[in-house]
């Protein structure tokens, strides 16, 4: 594995999502990865906890997917978005399509989780408008959710940081309350088992104030991922359904985590057996090999935006790069080592064992929560005197420094191991996770 040199000027660029001053001051470099370990410019290894941003289910540079990119790179590196399509496009998009609930049927690619919810919402209005009710404007969306950064997105998005700076975002939106109580749900396994209905009476006074006719859709995502895996009480998201149904509002699940296995499912809508309207998704899709997401849309509501449009474009957006032809042939790739590695079973069969594993950081220094489902895994650290956000992000070093990638968010902590791993890399990520916590101690 090749490993590079630490570049003389760190200053042109500039991270995301990063302080940048702290990791200036001391880089992680990355320079190579293969399965479970990256390798960084300093030659050391270090184990993915993390899949990558959530995102490399299978692990690094799998083969499949490495070898269909360089096939697709020698035979047809882009063709026109608009207009045009590459005959793998709809083959992909049925290989995804087969994996949602029946009624969900139409696949649109995007670049990223963000793109993907962008459109949705997008889709959401335009479809309202095809039917003659565009009244419906008005998004909700839920307290510490994250669906990514565009203005649409960050709008139905709650998590502080990411909204403050950036003005009101689109007008109209709610957001549903946090359903999540850290004083009566600490160290649940799981579901909380707790009436759902706690957080959705919210819902039901929102509709109330505003009347259904102005609302276009609720948007959740199934766990809350970014803000350090929370997740809601059993029947909170088929109560979602239900109530949204009734009043005529879509439901929107952006599974950009949650789809492609984390839960042990194709995507959350299976997990907990309800059908949406819309669905974000993106990393999964492709082992995040080459940028790419998409939104798949109900039958109904492709077939209100297409027959609204006799003739002529009939949903006015889309991307340079959509269904770009190497995110594609990483995704065709993707979907064939999931289907041939029974990976959502192989979840299914290790989230018990993981659940055991990660509780039993339960008593080590700082830790006042545990969460998890299926591969994913939330802690919460008790903060520093210095201020909130340091101790999680202490960790994080710490945690590096000792040989394992994980996430931080303010003082949540987030594991999601490759899906494919064995009980021997999670007994690692969990047993690394533990060293770390006893040497912040
Ligand atoms: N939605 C959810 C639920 C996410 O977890 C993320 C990314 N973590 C996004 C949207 C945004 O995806 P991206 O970073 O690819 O734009």
């Amino acid at each position: 594995m090749s490993t590079s040199p630490i570049p003389n000027d760190l200053s042109a660029y500039w991270l995301p999502f990063t302080a940048n001053k702290a990791f200036k001051a001391a880089p992680r470099l990355i320079t190579g990865a293969k399965g479970q370990f990256y390798t960084t410019a300093d030659g050391r290894t270090v184990r993915d906890g993390f899949s990558g941003l959530w995102c490399s289910i299978l692990g690094h540079g799998h083969p499949l997917v490495t070898e269909a990119i360089i096939r697709q790179a020698q035979a047809l590196d882009y063709s026109p978005a608009f207009n045009f399509a590459t005959p793998a496009a709809f083959e992909l998009a049925s290989r995804v399509a087969a994996q949602f609930p029946a009624g969900l049927e139409h696949v649109f690619f995007t670049n990223s989780g963000s793109e993907a919810v962008d459109t949705a919402l997008k889709m959401a209005l335009t479809h309202h408008r095809a039917r003659g009710e565009g009244t419906r404007t008005r998004f909700i969306g839920r307290v510490n959710g994250y669906h990514g950064v565009g203005f649409g997105g960050l709008s139905v998005g709650g998590m502080a940081n990411n909204r403050k700076f950036f003005g009101p975002g689109l007008p109209g939106v709610d957001h549903l309350p946090f359903p999540y109580d850290p004083t009566l749900d600490a160290f649940t396994r799981g579901e909380p088992q707790r009436d759902p209905m706690l957080y959705l009476k919210e819902l039901e006074a929102i509709i109330a104030l505003h009347d259904a006719s102005t609302i276009a859709a609720v948007i959740v995502e199934p766990m809350i991922g970014s803000a350090g895996v929370f997740i809601p009480p059993a029947g909170y998201l088929q109560k979602l359904r239900e109530i949204s149904e009734r009043h005529g509002i879509l439901l929107i699940l952006d599974e950009v985590i949650t789809g492609f296995g984390r839960l042990g499912a194709a995507n959350g809508a299976s997990f907990f057996g309800i059908t949406p309207d819309l669905c974000t998704m993106a990393k999964g899709i492709n082992n995040a090999a080459i940028p790419m997401g998409a939104v798949i849309a109900s039958r109904q509501i492709y077939d209100t935006i297409l027959n609204a449009t006799p003739t002529g474009v009939e949903f006015f957006h889309g991307y340079t790069y959509s269904a770009h032809p190497l995110a594609v042939a990483a995704g065709l790739a993707t979907q064939q080592a999931i289907h041939e590695e029974g990976l959502y079973e192989h979840v299914a069969r290790l989230a018990p064992l993981f659940e055991e594993m990660l509780h039993s950081l339960r008593g080590e220094p700082y830790v006042t929560d545990i969460r998890n489902l299926g591969l994913a895994g939330g802690l919460t650290l008790a903060p520093h005197p210095d201020g909130p956000g340091l101790r999680g992000y202490q960790l994080f070093v710490k945690a590096y420094e000792l040989g394992v990638a994980i996430r931080s968010n303010g003082d949540t902590i987030a594991i999601a191991p490759i899906l494919n791993s064995n009980e021997e890399d999670i007994a690692q990520v969990i047993e690394l996770v533990r060293r770390a916590l006893r040497a912040l101690a």
